[in-house]
């Protein structure tokens, strides 16, 4: 399998401005390669190039994957069947493209070993016997710098058993990295601050808890001896980006701060507040939370670079516990800002019986809500709170965004219920003397989901769904099941909950059975202040992208700090169809780079 790789021509760098000042040949010669066999797509976003041209790169590649997306199926399958197998049969007769030919023996699947070259073409098999298609994967990687063989071989595995759907949307979403990639090399573009944010997530992600750490998984849960070590490299990390003051506080945040011109001075300009939380669920990903932090650090490492102060300073924190999993308390961190660490916390013990207050101690911290109340925030002595998150959802993916702005963090209600019947023979009882206790809540699962995706604003979900000590031949006796309801507005929230509620009594009124129904949680919703959000619209538009608003249905420290001082946060898509809370979380460097742009951009508007 050894061969000498064909090296790809050196061509000469390609600048924006010689591409949206071509004729319409030139620029579809100009994009030549980047989608492979594929001029069709640079011939139509010629067609709808700006009069001004595109106002930057990821202009450019918005508007060629959206061409992709709103093409007809046949095309967008002619793309993909456009590209080589992984390690096929081109490969080995050397009849790719430069450029794939470039990707591919850079991967390493030039010089695969027997094995994993009868591994490769094993899934290549599978693979078209499945789908009818070529896999797609974008083997350069989130990182531009390619996937280990093991990771190409892993991925294509797990892909095999994908809907053709999804699969074939991914594959778009694959060659439009690839695209992104090529376009990069062309324009002799490095993103640098995404690699930079990439790298410090990769290496902050060696600190797991043991019993994870032993599988390679990312655990860092609340004050433990990875979760200590990761907050101390943050603080590193921080001093060597320039921050003027960095520490730890007495619930174990990170924070740095970055003077504005005018510290130091009697009357201090109110701050900039952000951040978001470093610790993880449980096998969790690299980027939730972290992403928050490192991108606001890469923001003050670039003004210390420049040798810039702003008006006003910078508050960045790393939060030390937002995802609830040690204790029965969340947000830990970001209450302590708001005043809102509710003393019998400290005397909770976890699994293990470690009280939290011991645990403070053993830490090093001091352990009393003396310390922690002294962590209250004066509002009047910040501009507000941004966040910046992975979107943990798919909706950005889907619509080839980098980039979103929320509008909302939903607001939220949880109940555990149970609906009793009657457990009866199911070969005796005629179906009109029943008393079924899962029929009653697989109607509320069907009226929530009707009643849920009538309107936009709201999401509901029965999650947990259990018939205790049921069998194959008895009529369900009870049922117990979970309900989860999420709006962007209290209003919508509450609208749906008093329709679901009521539904549920008349659905058991008519069956004949009983219900219970104990409210869990409830949670306002979180607005995002208008002028904030704006500043992040006014962010992303400077960027050349299309203003994405949409809200965010999972909660955030934001929500916390929108108790105490106006708040906006900015998403960005993750990989993976935007999974989260689990290993597959991804994010690239180019989305990355731009999310720190757009945080300069914020930043340079105050
Ligand atoms: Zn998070």
């Amino acid at each position: 399998m050894s061969h000498s790789s064909p090296t790809l021509a050196p061509s000469p760098t390609l600048s924006l401005a010689t591409l949206n000042g071509a004729s319409e040949d030139g620029f579809i010669s100009l994009l030549d390669g980047v989608y492979e066999h594929s001029p069709w797509i640079a011939q139509r976003a010629f067609a709808v190039r700006p009069a001004g041209g595109f106002a930057s790169l990821a202009a450019l590649k918005h508007a060629m994957a959206t061409v992709v997306r709103e093409a007809a199926l046949d095309e967008q399958l002619g793309l993909i069947r456009a590209h080589p197998e992984l390690a096929g049969k081109a490969m080995v007769a050397k009849s790719l493209t430069a450029e794939s030919t470039n990707e591919q023996s850079q991967a390493g699947l030039t010089s695969c070993t027997p094995e994993e070259f009868a591994r490769l073409q094993q899934l290549n098999a599978d693979y078209n016997a499945r789908f009818g298609w070529p896999f797609i994967l974008a083997v350069r990687g989130p990182r531009g710098d390619g996937l280990s063989r093991q990771q190409i071989i892993d991925t294509f595995a797990r892909r095999l058993n994908g809907h053709p759907d999804i699969e074939r949307a991914e594959c778009l979403r694959n060659i439009h990295r690839i695209a992104e990639i090529r376009l990069n090399d062309k324009f002799g573009i490095v993103p640098t601050l995404g690699n930079q944010v990439w790298d410090w997530a990769e290496s902050l992600a060696r600190f797991s808890d043991p019993g994870f750490a032993e599988n390679g998984q990312l655990t860092v849960l609340y004050l433990t001896e990875a979760h200590r070590a990761a907050a101390a490299q943050l603080a590193d990390w921080m001093r060597e980006c320039g921050f003027d003051e960095v520490g730890i506080d007495a619930v174990g945040n990170v924070v740095g701060v970055y003077h504005g011109e005018a510290d130091g001075q009697t009357e201090e300009p109110p701050r900039l507040l952000t951040g978001s939380h470093y610790d993880t669920v449980r096998n969790g990903g690299k980027y939730d939370g972290r992403l928050g932090i490192l991108v606001p650090m890469a923001c003050v490492r670039e003004l210390k670079r420049q040798g810039r102060r702003l008006k006003h300073g910078i508050e960045v924190i790393g939060f030390s516990e937002e995802e609830g999993q040690r204790y029965k308390a969340t947000f830990l961190g970001s209450s302590a800002l708001v005043g809102r660490f509710d003393p019998a916390w400290l005397d909770q013990a976890d699994a293990d019986g470690v009280v939290l207050r011991d645990l403070m101690r053993d830490a090093g911290l001091p352990g009393t809500m003396e310390a922690i109340q002294a962590l209250k925030r004066d509002p009047a002595r910040y501009l507000g709170f941004v966040e910046v998150h992975i979107e943990q959802g798919p909706v950005l993916n889907e619509l080839d965004l980098p980039l979103g702005i929320v509008t909302s963090i939903n607001g939220s209600l949880r109940y555990v219920g149970e609906v009793r019947g009657l457990a009866s023979h199911a070969g005796t009882t005629p179906m009109d003397r029943r008393r079924d206790a899962a029929a009653a809540v697989a109607e509320l699962i069907l009226y929530v989901e009707e009643r849920a995706g009538a309107v936009p604003e709201v999401v509901g979900t029965v999650g947990q769904l259990q018939v205790p000590n049921g069998s194959i031949n008895v009529i369900p006796g009870r049922c117990r099941f979970s309900l989860d309801l999420r709006a962007t507005t209290d209003a919508a929230r509450d609208a749906l909950d008093a329709d679901v509620r009521a539904r549920l009594a008349e659905i058991c009124e008519r069956r004949g059975v009983s219900f219970t129904l104990e409210r869990t949680e409830a949670a306002a919703a979180a607005p995002s202040d208008a002028a904030w959000q704006s500043r992040w619209e006014s962010a992303v538009d400077a960027l050349g992208l299309p203003v994405h608003r949409m809200p965010s249905g999972a909660g955030h420290d934001a929500m916390k700090l929108h108790q105490a001082m106006p708040q906006a946060m900015l998403f960005q898509r993750g990989l993976n169809l935007g999974i989260s809370h689990n290993p597959l979380e991804a994010i690239s460097n180019d989305d990355t780079e731009l999310c720190v742009q757009a945080f300069l951009a914020l930043l340079d508007g105050l």
